[in-house]
């Protein structure tokens, strides 16, 4: 999924746990759960038939397909991260200061199996060296369920789906 439904999902998760590291942990476990669901991604536009691994297929990737960190992917991650940065300097500003350090961690745990996944030179020579890193990215190819870009609506689905759930769920707490 993109950033900003794993990212609010992870705040949602730091205010119910009230504790960085668990928030954290439970962050990393929402990710694969949530990816587990057929989701428009980063991905699709070189996906030409989707499959889980989970479910025993492989996706298929277009023969003809662009470059995966092309102009697009750099606009498409501009609006998701803008999005999710403006939702959580509005969350923070209205959220009691006792609860920051847990929505932070919940979120970042939330976004680090992508982080591991997106494969630039550095993280690579992470997974290399560490091997909970490169578990941490198996686990994350194993669960995840990307869709071509057409349909849009179950592209779309489950992302807004998990957002707004996570948004009426923090709303509760907010001052
Ligand atoms: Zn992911």
């Amino acid at each position: 999924m993109v950033l900003l439904p794993h990212a609010v999902v992870g705040a949602a998760i730091g205010v119910a746990v009230k504790n960085p590291l668990w928030s954290f942990l439970i962050g990393i476990v929402s990710h694969h759960l949530m990816d587990s669901f057929p989701h428009l991604d980063y991905g699709s536009r070189l996906i030409k038939k989707s499959g889980p691994r989970f479910l025993g297929h492989k996706p298929k990737i277009k023969s003809d397909s662009p470059r995966k960190f092309d102009e697009t992917f750099w606009k498409i991650l501009f609006v998701d991260f803008s999005v999710a940065w403006t939702i959580f300097l509005w969350i923070f500003y209205r959220l009691p200061e006792d609860l920051w350090l847990s929505v932070f961690f919940g979120a970042l745990g939330a976004l680090f199996p992508d982080v591991l996944s997106f494969y630039p030179p550095f993280v690579k020579a992470v997974t290399r060296k560490y091997k909970w890193a490169a578990r941490i990215a198996e686990i994350h190819s194993v669960f995840h369920w990307a869709l071509p870009v057409k349909p849009l609506f179950w592209g779309l689905f489950w992302q807004i789906a998990f957002t707004a759930s996570a948004l009426v769920y923090l709303s509760r707490f907010l001052q």
